[in-house]
């Protein structure tokens, strides 16, 4: 990021009294954490802030419910208008803010945060590195250049960002600089003990039987794992589609595999289908073809077709047909 685009964002934050923050919708740990943290520090410099993100209904997801901060978050239908100044965190275009993609295309600017490489640089400044492995690592530099300090409410969120997005500090974005991140973070007192309970270790038990249900039907073909879940698996233990999203990370263990596809169908009937792979195969660049997008080893898009339908259409996007 150059150092003209961090002095230009500095100078709109400076000018403005009021800043609204977005992120994408159902937001993980790095859109809603990033967010957060950056809206402590703004509203201790003494700006009115508004944060919020595009979905109907609008709940924070479970799992993030132990983030502080919550209390500056409003709903969409409370997100102005049409902002002077807003940030837009993790988000690669305006449609993945959902609800708030028009009120944000009418702000007058839009400082973009972001590290996805499919960002084909929407609103009118770009703060996006694609190497950085997560949003929160760009909001921590955006916090220091602003004259914020860590605290540990400020910690707890950006460190949600960097253990989701890195996997736990598994994948291969995990650099010395974000371990050295890391070392700051939890240096303001966090427990990374209690985080790791909140993401992890919270699932209802019917989440098991969903589970079950999806590992039942998990398919090997070639270097392809893959499987489903449906609105009927949930009703029957009331799970709401939020609480899947671990469930690839269960999938993707299978060494016979290079690519683990997970397609979740939403309270809709639409199939929200998640990608990974392990390295050789592009899956942002096949997702982003079907309409979604993401990272090289891990993306995700929405599909209106049947599974079957679904499947063939990714395999071909992949080469793996
Ligand atoms: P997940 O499988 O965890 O839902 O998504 C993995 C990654 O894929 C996300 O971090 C995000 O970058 C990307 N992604 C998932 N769904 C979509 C989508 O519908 N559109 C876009 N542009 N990216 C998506
Ligand atoms: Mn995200
Ligand atoms: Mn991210």
């Amino acid at each position: 990021i150059p150092e003209s685009a961090w002095s230009r964002a500095l100078h709109l934050i400076g000018q403005s009294d009021e800043v609204a923050l977005v992120c994408h919708v159902t937001p993980d740990g790095d859109a809603l954490g990033s967010m957060l943290a950056v809206a402590y520090v703004l509203r201790s410099m003494g700006k009115r802030v508004v944060a919020s993100f595009g979905d109907q209904p609008f709940a924070v997801p479970r799992l993030l419910r132990f983030l502080p901060g919550q209390e500056m978050l409003v709903p969409p239908a409370e997100f102005p208008a049409a902002p002077e100044l807003v940030i837009s965190f993790d988000s690669s275009t305006f449609e993945r803010l959902g609800l708030l993609s028009d009120n944000t295309a009418r702000a007058r600017e839009v400082i973009v945060i972001d590290h996805h490489p499919s960002n084909g640089g929407f609103g009118t400044l770009g703060l996006i590195d694609a190497k950085a492995a997560a949003t929160a690592m760009l909001a921590e530099q955006l916090i220091y250049r602003l004259g914020g300090r860590l605290d540990l409410d400020i910690a707890t969120c950006l460190y949600a960002g960097l253990v989701t997005d890195t996997g736990s500090f598994r994948y291969s974005s995990t650099t010395p600089a974000v371990h050295q991140m890391a070392a700051r973070l939890v240096a303001t007192g966090l427990r990374t003990d209690e985080i790791a309970r909140e993401l992890w270790d919270r699932s209802p038990f019917g989440y098991l039987k969903v589970l079950a249900a999806a590992l039942d039907r998990v398919a090997l073909e070639g270097g392809l794992v893959w499987t489903y879940v449906t609105r009927v698996d949930r009703a029957a233990y009331g799970l709401p589609y939020a609480e899947l999203e671990g469930i690839i990370d269960i999938v993707r263990r299978t060494d016979e595999a290079e690519v683990t596809v997970v397609l979740k169908e939403d309270d809709q009937g639409a199939w929200q289908v998640s990608t990974r792979s392990k390295g050789t195969v592009d899956v942002g660049t096949a997702c982003a073809a079907l309409g979604g997008g993401g990272h090289h080893n891990a993306a995700g898009y929405t599909s209106h077709a049947t599974v079957e339908e679904t499947m063939a259409a990714l395999k071909r996007e992949l080469g793996m047909a």
